[in-house]
């Protein structure tokens, strides 16, 4: 029957949906009911007051009394507050409170506070009496204390523990609690971060950098290593040490061994070669180069990233590569900024840290296969990277202070200049890097590549012999590429079949051996017994053991790489009128392409087939076209023999293979041949290839990549090349024994084109013309 008296201060709450108020009350004191005067329609009773009476008179009194235990709850409900987080600013409040107060309003204040039942928290009220009061909160603190303790404990492993290890840091200082072993990895941690000031200080980096650093590891020293700030800090603190600010190797440059080294590690390749030379002396003679940045352009596999790496061997420097293909954020170079959780620095800085020296030589990988998106451009940033007047002060979002790049040698790679931004094209010297003839793939793979298979496969040449001809079947039958990749890959191909036999071949030898060794006639019957469930062909090798070296004939090639995947069908395909052979451009190298027509009864409709461009679509119509208005000078009819060509008549023109999409000009004058032939049912050479722009008043025009796709020419076994006459000049760059393969066939208008592409030449007619015009 004890309650206690309080002053309603607020009432807040409403009716709907339902009642539910909430009453703030300030205690009073607590009170004794003597007698219940009314119960309705609320209770009034008759009370008096139990505390609070004569405080003021009573109090040295009871705390003299009491001293010990409330000494004893004060401690404990210090203890209990400074475990919670002081930067709550209730918190601190509470704290300041617990020294103002009176000692004796502590129990009740406390209990509200702790985590208790209604029921417990009702009993404190109950108790009267002031020590009656703190013995019972006493055990209540202690439960929470302990509860608080034990989920610091489970919380502390996790780097991002929350705040309230703040608080009991300093707490433990004060009170002195003998170190842990946690306490070690704290003091270890320290002394960590005391070694990496001194590593910032004793650094070369700039200065700009340094303050930056300094000011960072004030904010590390005052952290609390639990926060996820901390570990990134301390990365990025350890990044700016590592980075190579003034770090760099001697550059050993002499021309005269920079050519015996290119000259060695390359075969062929003589224009790039010599502008590489051409680079490298002005480097020489002039130390601080802010030249052009070098960019390789051809096929795969071609070596334009192994020359880089020569580069780099010749000028005694480090190499990295960075590969750019399918990178679409521009973070990527420029590094993202350090307020993300995960950030890093961009792939130069990464590749600077990578090296540890300030001047290596960055190969730019694929710069053609640059991507975009919503991230940004990563093209764009690049060109603060390659600029000579931008890049000594690069900015790495994540460094967030400039770092000199211009040490740099910047060499960059692609597989076309049509998609390379022409902002980035502009900074760039291009140099072609054009495919290989077959001869010159034969002396790549007998001087550099097989070697290279065989040292890799543990080989010797003593056991494995792989002519020339052998080669050219590999180049000529199995692959069909303008570098040198796939050919390098089925020479690895043979080198591991060979690889086994030879292994085999010492497994038979060293077997009797190790029979001889074991005891007797009992153990030699067992091996052959062995060997007999094997296949045949290996005990017909048991009979006739390999003979060293093993050589790689035709048969051979068959066994170990299957089928010819390439057979020359060129006299094969063009056994019908409507086909020509034309010559593309491809980022991958030239090649042939069959370009096909037919026609049939319709409506005069032209249908184009094999993923055209707008540009060859315009040619198929312009060829048309021509042929139309000189149909009677050509005496070309269709099937109902009008000179209308495309009177009652379809044509359908084909490009395979219809799964690559094909663009350009180049492949007009083929499209006329093929519809010359169609028309006048002819059939075209079959060793002829062809490439040309043309117009309607039938003149050809020049077109590019013509060293490419006299190269595929050559390799598809084509002897008769017709080219644009202004593309003549093209020629010189081609090797000589291509020249003198090929007849090239010089053309400045269509009627030389077709005179060249069918045998016998395709005759005009003129005085016909003019007997029917005057008709
Ligand atoms: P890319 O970068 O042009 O795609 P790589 O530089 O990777 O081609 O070359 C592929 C392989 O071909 C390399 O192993 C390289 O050594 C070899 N290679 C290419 N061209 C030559 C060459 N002219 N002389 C010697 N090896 C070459």
């Amino acid at each position: 029957r004890i309650g206690t008296a309080a002053l309603a201060v607020q009432v807040v709450g409403s009716n709907w949906p339902k009642p539910h108020y909430t009453l703030l009350v300030t205690g009073l004191c607590r009170f004794q009911i003597l007698q219940l005067l009314k119960e309705k329609p609320y209770p009034v009773a008759e009370v008096e007051q139990l505390d609070r009476l004569e405080q003021f008179t009573n109090q040295h009194k009871s705390e003299e009394e009491l001293g010990e235990l409330s000494e004893q709850f004060y401690k404990y409900a210090v203890q209990l507050v400074e475990m919670l987080d002081m930067s709550v600013p209730a918190v601190a409040k509470l704290r300041r409170l617990l020294d103002n107060l009176p000692r004796e309003a502590l129990p009740d204040i406390l209990t509200s506070i702790i985590r208790t039942s209604n029921q417990e928290k009702l009993q404190v009220l109950d108790a009267v009496r002031l020590e009656e009061r703190f013995k019972m909160t006493i055990p209540l603190l202690v439960r929470q204390i302990e509860g608080l303790k034990l989920l610091q404990k489970t919380r502390k492993p996790k780097q991002d523990d929350d705040k309230r290890v703040v608080a009991i840091r300093p707490n433990r200082r004060i009170n002195h609690i003998p170190s842990t072993t946690e306490d070690d990895d704290e003091e270890e941690d320290h002394d960590d971060v005391v070694m990496l000031e001194k590593k910032i200080r004793t650094s070369s980096m700039s200065e700009q950098a340094l303050k930056v650093c300094l000011k960072e590891i004030k904010r590390l020293k005052k952290m609390p290593q639990s926060m996820p700030e901390y570990a990134l800090t301390r990365n990025y603190l350890e990044l700016m040490v590592e980075l190579p600010w003034n770090k760099s190797t001697k550059d050993r440059l002499e021309i005269r061994a920079a050519r015996i080294l290119l000259d060695n590690d390359h075969y062929a390749m003589e224009k790039l070669k010599k502008r590489v030379l051409e680079y490298l002396a002005v480097r020489q003679l002039k130390n601080n180069l802010k030249g052009p940045i070098l960019c390789f352009v051809g096929p795969p596999g071609v070596g334009k990233t192994s020359v880089g790496r020569s580069i780099a061997k010749t000028l005694g420097r480090e190499f990295h590569r960075i590969a750019l293909g399918g990178v679409c954020d521009q973070s990527d170079i420029r590094g993202h900024r350090r307020t993300y959780v995960g950030s890093m620095p961009g792939r130069i800085i990464n590749g600077l840290k990578t090296v540890g020296v300030n001047n290596p030589v960055f190969l730019l990988d694929e710069v053609d296969k640059l991507g975009k998106s919503l991230q940004g451009d990563p093209a764009a940033a690049l060109l603060e990277v390659l600029d000579p007047e931008q890049n000594h002060s690069f900015t790495d979002h994540y460094l967030n202070v400039a770092f000199d790049l211009s040490q740099v040698l910047f060499i960059a790679t692609a597989n076309t200049t049509a998609t390379i931004p022409p902002a980035l094209l502009d900074r760039m010297e291009i140099i072609q890097v054009p495919g290989y003839t077959q001869e010159e793939k034969i002396e790549i793979a007998h001087r550099h590549l097989i070697p290279k298979q065989l040292e890799q496969h543990g080989l010797t040449p003593q056991q494995i012999q792989i002519p020339q001809v052998t080669t050219l079947d590999i180049i000529t039958r199995y692959t069909r590429e303008a570098g040198v990749r796939s050919l390098d890959r089925k020479l690895g191909a043979i080198c591991r079949a060979v690889a086994v036999k030879v292994a085999e071949g010492q497994h038979k030898e060293t077997k009797p051996d190790r029979a001889e060794v074991g005891e007797g006639e009992d153990c030699k019957e067992h091996v052959t017994e062995d060997a007999k469930p094997e296949s045949i062909s290996d005990t017909a090798d048991l009979a006739l053991p390999p003979e060293m070296p093993i050589l790689i004939d035709f048969h051979a090639l068959k066994d170990i790489l299957g089928p010819p995947m390439y057979e020359m069908e060129v006299s094969e395909r063009l056994s019908q009128p409507g086909v020509a052979i034309g010559l593309a451009w491809t980022p991958l190298g030239g090649e042939i392409m069959f370009v096909e027509a037919s026609r049939m009864d319709g409506e005069g409709q032209l249908t184009l087939t094999g993923q055209l461009g707008d540009v060859m679509k315009e040619s198929a119509h312009l060829a048309i076209s021509w042929l139309r208005s000189n149909a009677k000078r050509y005496q070309l009819t269709n099937a109902s023999g009008s000179f209308d060509l495309l009177d009652n008549t379809d044509i359908h023109l084909h490009f395979p293979a219809g799964a690559v999409t094909k663009d350009g000009p180049s492949a007009g004058v083929t499209i006329v041949t093929c519809l010359a032939s169609l028309f006048s049912g002819r059939l075209v050479c079959s060793d002829v290839a062809m490439t040309g722009e043309i117009t309607l008043r039938g003149l050809v025009l020049p077109v590019g990549g013509i060293k490419d796709k006299v190269l595929a020419a050559h390799r598809a076994g084509l002897k008769r090349v017709i080219i644009p006459r202004r593309n003549e000049k093209d020629l010189e760059e081609i090797a000589v024994n291509v020249r003198q393969d090929l007849t090239f066939v010089m053309a400045s208008c269509l009627d030389e084109v077709l005179n060249a592409a069918f045998d016998g030449g395709f005759a005009v007619k003129p005085r016909v013309e003019r007997l029917n015009s005057k008709l």
